[in-house]
């Protein structure tokens, strides 16, 4: 049974002394972990303010914009500056995470390379460096000279940002078992376009800047097991009369027995259902009576780009209660938001990246994110009790680049283990 705590209480779940004293000093790591999902928060409060900045600072907004002129690419720092804005973020993370837990930014990972050629053909390493003026100067060579927009991004970089506190409680994880997924700006294709104006449908949104998300999940090494994630949206509402955006962030820690979130049991925010605090057994739905079919009712997001065999038999399902939307990361935050029940996706276009902090917050839910493939496969092998979850620690086999941490099997994220079971009975025929 997994109890639960919120931010609003500030009351904790478990005190956990996981750790021997023996292994505390091996680690030299004692009650820092609510640091670490602070300096998260931290992280990813900044960086949504360097990737408002680069939208809203003219001098930046126009390299933004810039890029959308196809055939226009007359400059290959043009081309690069949607790319500069993501090493960046990634960099200002690992920077500002390294710099609290130092060792921790050589487990740091994301997709990003931080390896830029500029115009004149020069090679550069973009980093945060010592000083603003420091950075500044190493950002307009990638930026061909343009010192206005490398001073606005710099000072971004730099600047300093107060959290509330997050009222974690104590909780105890060695730092050594620690690695980072980083995804520095999660659907760039709906924050090069920037359409500010979209509505939302039943709170969904399914394209526009709601749909761009910073993900940072934390995850352990040697289990592959996701532990703790923040999950910010740069552009969560935007102020009708000064057209400025505000932001909004979320996070979850699971470890051991311990489950805390900024989404506690009586959120306002979002609508967390009370019945989301109880992990309830596996449950196996047989499909049959008008009651049955009752239970299996529920609401699913989905990408525009899931196949038409799967859509089709969510839509029979679901009915009306089929959403579309941009983004893994913002697909995610609408489960754990409790907009709909699960998302769902079966092709293979998703990364460790995408998914290691949603789920972690999930995990603090009593959800999770499944291998979609994986699952299905078991269960076409008469193994029904077993689902397997999504691991953050293994590269898949003989593929290179960005394709070795793919989400081979496809996912389902979802706050409640009896969804998780109503899409896999759904989804039981398809070919995996
Ligand atoms: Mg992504």
């Amino acid at each position: 049974m997994v109890e639960y705590s919120s931010r609003s209480t500030g009351k904790h779940s478990s005190k956990l002394g996981l750790l021997s004293p023996e292994d505390k000093r091996s680690t030299g790591f004692e009650d820092k972990m609510s640091d670490m999902i602070a300096a998260l928060v931290h992280a990813s409060e900044k960086a949504a303010k360097i990737a408002r900045a680069c939208r809203l600072e003219e001098s930046l907004f126009g390299l933004l914009i810039e890029e959308k002129k196809e055939g226009e690419k007359n400059k290959k720092f043009v081309t690069d500056f949607k790319t500069l804005a993501d090493v960046l973020v990634q960099e200002v993370i690992k920077h500002d995470v390294g710099k609290q837990f130092p060792g921790i930014e050589n487990n740091i990972f994301g997709e990003e390379s931080n390896e830029f050629m500029n115009g004149l053909g020069e090679k550069i390493h973009v980093k945060v460096c010592e000083t603003e003026q420091e950075t500044a100067k190493l950002l307009s060579k990638v930026l061909d000279g343009n010192m206005k927009a490398a001073e606005v991004l710099a000072r971004s970089a730099h600047q300093n940002i107060v959290i509330p506190d997050l009222n974690t409680g104590r909780i105890d994880i060695p730092q050594d078992r620690l690695g980072v997924w980083v995804d520095p700006i999660d659907s760039t294709f709906q924050y090069i376009k920037g359409v500010s104006d979209s509505k939302p449908n039943n709170n969904i949104y399914s394209c526009g800047l709601q749909c761009v998300t910073i993900l940072i999940g934390v995850y352990d090494l040697h289990s592959g097991t996701p532990i703790m994630g923040v999950v910010n949206q740069p552009f969560a509402v935007q102020d009708p009369e000064t057209q400025r955006w505000s932001g909004q962030y979320y996070w979850g820690i699971s470890y051991g027995t311990t489950n805390v979130c900024s989404l506690g049991p009586h959120s306002k925010n979002g609508g967390v259902s009370s019945e989301s605090n109880s992990m309830p057994a596996p449950q196996h739905l047989k499909k049959g009576s008008a009651a049955d079919l009752e239970e299996e009712r529920f609401s699913a997001v989905l990408s525009t780009g899931e196949t038409v065999c799967v859509q089709t038999l969510l839509k029979e399902a679901c009915g009306d209660n089929i959403h579309y939307a941009a983004g893994a990361g913002y697909k995610s935050l609408c489960v754990v938001l409790g907009f709909v029940d699960v998302y769902v996706f079966s092709e293979d276009t998703t990364f460790k990246w995408d998914c290691c902090s949603p789920h972690a917050i999930l995990k603090s839910l009593g959800g999770g994110m499944a291998d979609l493939k994986e699952c299905l496969r078991r269960r076409q092998d008469g193994n029904r009790e077993d689902c397997s979850e999504l691991v953050y620690n293994v590269p898949v086999q003989d593929v290179k680049g960005a394709d070795r941490w793919a989400n081979k099997g496809g996912l389902v994220a979802y706050r409640s283990h009896k969804h998780l079971e109503a899409v896999l009975n759904l989804l039981s025929g398809i070919s995996v």
